[in-house]
């Protein structure tokens, strides 16, 4: 061999050997800053056509986001911007240093409900706030109202006043920073403009100089700032965004340069060794969403690893049947395992809203239904009982049963208008317009239906766009008519989520287990003839060259069925729940001679479903023969339990003995 061509190659050789890692690391990143596997297919690109949901969203713009604007201007939160920004004289109003958050999450709402319906006279109001915002801002980037009006004092007497920065566990500082991120990018996302984007950005430049290696090294007490700047850093590509929020998660636990805020805040331990839901569930699940982020955008394992050990505690010990998370009033927290009380449950609507986010990010890295199991259930039960169906009364706590006594949300027996502490109305007025966002996802060439609701979406595959449909009259009946309209034949797989409720598993766990099986399948067909169900990671899967005017027929059976709970909770021993598709059902003092706690539901009952039309905006009820603790023989009418606690408070339970209970 000639010597040189030898040298040559060894050159070569060690060029590639030398380059190999740098090369590798720098692909790596690449592909780790690419985002999810899964991408949601965005509620602009799907337009609903059913009753459920569009009425909700329907609600939501008409009168939930104009009744949240006026509470911000009637009580001073809009007015706490113009007098930041020297528009106008005066003293913080408010009670709460987060007060801003309420103005953001209103705009954020509104603004995803301008992409849905364009309003040129709500785009301007909008305008306007911004820029009070915008004057509140002071010269560096800091925004935060309170701290900029009345820096030697304080709204609550729980944050210590002081100079910027000062008491982050209480201040609410980077939580009112976060709210704004997402808000404005929401905003940006429906408008196209930069006005609030801006603001935003000028805010976490200043965050960016002040956190960090080197810097600052504190934490916010309350989580959101680490999602609203991946927001930020999906804006603008700029990875200092990413960077920053990576910190802020890397540094909880860490108790160089801080002191830590405790469990309470999830600040206790390293979020990459946390493997139990603690402290309060907002600041949580706010968090484990912001993890999921991480693990997404930055393939980060330890990240994943962590929120997969975090989602199985909570799964199988610390969630309610209506997906609610949360269960003390105290600290409003997570309780110890297994500690899920019915009367006094808490279950935060902003929980139920958090837990959404985080569901979705999980099923987003990991395409598996599990976790959109747990979405639904949330949506359906303990998030949507969070707004009255008139769209101006609302819960903070979301409790699974009440005695007509015990005032559980916030010193009132039924849903109030609005709270000193207004995070739950505000929080679902941002909310509900997304809605959409959660239906459909794709990834290459597969694509995924994971809610059924009617309506229309246009969907980017690899080689084709897909026009899908799905008509269905879904939560109320199973069957589901799904049309897939390629633009050219393809071969795509289509996955359609088999929930687990309709496979014989309420929860993707042993927490809670059916008492009755159903002897009714689950059936699908393609083009009106039958086909076998395929599945995989909780999908049926359909992998076949699609041409326009393909029908699939799905049926999910929904018989009345009976749930009950690990033996390990205590207060749902020898109690049952009804259920109904992905409903949870409940029985209200009004349809039951005004009195529930004393029913009993034998095993042997037998239940009737029927839908009333003109009953709550239309709704199934579930009836049947039931005794009461004494043996007598008693009717029993059970309703959906969103649609509770529209007829004046009383009675209300959702788990009910099986027999009668030792006293
Ligand atoms: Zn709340």
């Amino acid at each position: 061999m000639n010597i040189q061509y030898v040298k040559k190659l060894l050159k070569f050789s060690l060029i590639i050997i030398t380059i190999t890692p740098a090369f590798c690391k720098a692909i790596e990143q690449k592909q780790a800053k690419q985002g999810y596997p899964i991408t949601a297919v965005p509620f602009t690109d799907v337009t609903l056509t059913d009753d459920f949901w569009s009425r909700r969203i329907e609600t939501n713009r008409t009168v939930t986001i104009p009744f949240g604007f006026k509470k911000c201007e009637e009580e001073g939160r809009i007015r706490n911007f113009a007098k930041a920004g020297g528009l106008m004289e005066g003293e913080y109003e408010g009670k709460m240093p987060f007060d801003d958050t309420d103005a953001y999450k209103i705009i954020e709402g509104a603004s995803y409900s301008l992409t849905i319906h364009p309003d040129k006279e709500l785009e301007k109001y909008i305008d306007d706030i911004i820029e009070k915002i915008a004057a509140a801002q002071e010269d560096d980037g800091y925004l935060c109202t309170w701290k900029t009006l009345n820096p030697k004092t304080t709204p609550a007497p729980w944050v210590k006043p002081g100079p910027r920065w000062h008491d982050l566990r209480m201040s609410h500082e980077l939580y009112n920073s976060g709210h704004m991120y997402e808000a404005a990018y929401a905003h940006y996302q429906a408008t196209g403009k930069k006005n609030f984007l801006n603001v935003a950005l000028k805010n976490a430049d200043l965050i960016a100089e002040t956190f960090g290696p080197g810097k600052k090294l504190d934490v916010p007490g309350h989580q959101i700032i680490e999602t609203g700047l991946v927001k930020l850093y999906r804006a603008t590509k700029n990875e200092k965004y990413l960077d920053l929020a990576k910190f802020f998660l890397d540094q909880r636990g860490n108790a160089a340069g801080h002191v830590l805020h405790g469990a309470y805040s999830q600040d206790h331990q390293p979020v990459t060794e946390q493997d139990e839901a603690v402290g309060h569930a907002v600041r949580a699940v706010y968090m484990y969403a912001a993890m999921a982020d991480i693990a997404g955008i930055m393939n980060d394992s330890a990240y994943l690893n962590a929120t997969e050990k975090i989602w199985e505690n909570v799964v199988s010990k610390k969630y309610y049947i209506t997906g609610g998370v949360g269960a003390r009033h105290k600290g409003e927290s997570f309780g110890d395992n297994y500690e899920l009380p019915n009367l006094t449950s808490y279950n935060e609507t902003c929980a139920a809203i958090g837990s959404v986010y985080w569901n979705h990010r999980m099923f987003l890295l990991s395409g598996d239904a599990k976790y959109i199991d747990v979405l639904e259930r949330t949506l359906y039960n303990g998030m949507i009982s969070g707004v009255s169906l008139s769209g101006d009364l609302f819960f903070y706590p979301n409790c699974l049963e009440s005695d007509g006594k015990y005032e559980f949300n916030k010193g009132a027996l039924t849903r109030q208008p609005w709270f000193d502490c207004s995070c739950c109305p505000s929080n679902v007025i941002r909310f509900i317009p997304s809605v959409p966002d959660y239906i459909y996802a794709n990834r290459n060439d597969s694509l995924y239906v994971n809610l059924f609701i009617a309506g229309k979406a246009n969907i980017k595959m690899d080689k084709t766009n897909v026009e899908i449909s799905q008509d269905t009259a879904y939560p109320w009946e199973g069957k589901v008519i799904i049309k897939v309209n390629p633009k050219t034949n393809e071969r795509f797989a289509v996955n359609i989520r088999i929930p687990g409720w309709a496979l014989g598993k309420p929860v993707p766990s042993d927490l809670y287990r059916y008492l009755n099986e159903n002897q009714e399948k689950v059936t699908l067909k393609l083009n009106a003839k039958s086909i076998d169900i395929k599945m995989n990671k909780g999908y049926a899967v359909i992998d076949r060259k699609w041409s326009k005017g393909d029908v699939v027929e799905l049926n999910l059976p929904m018989p009345i069925r009976r749930v009950i709970a690990h033996q390990k909770v205590k207060d749902d021993l020898n109690k049952t729940a009804l259920v109904r598709g992905p409903l949870v059902y409940c029985a209200e003092w009004v349809d039951n001679d005004k009195k529930v706690l004393d029913l009993l539901i034998p095993d042997d009952a037998k239940f009737q479903a029927e839908y009333k039309k003109d009953l709550l905006n239309g709704i199934t009820v579930i009836t049947g023969n039931v005794l009461d603790k004494s043996g007598k023989k008693r009717k029993l009418l059970a309703i959906p339990y969103y649609a509770w606690s529209h007829r004046g408070p009383g009675e209300m339970a959702v788990w009910l003995p099986r027999k009668p209970l030792p006293d």
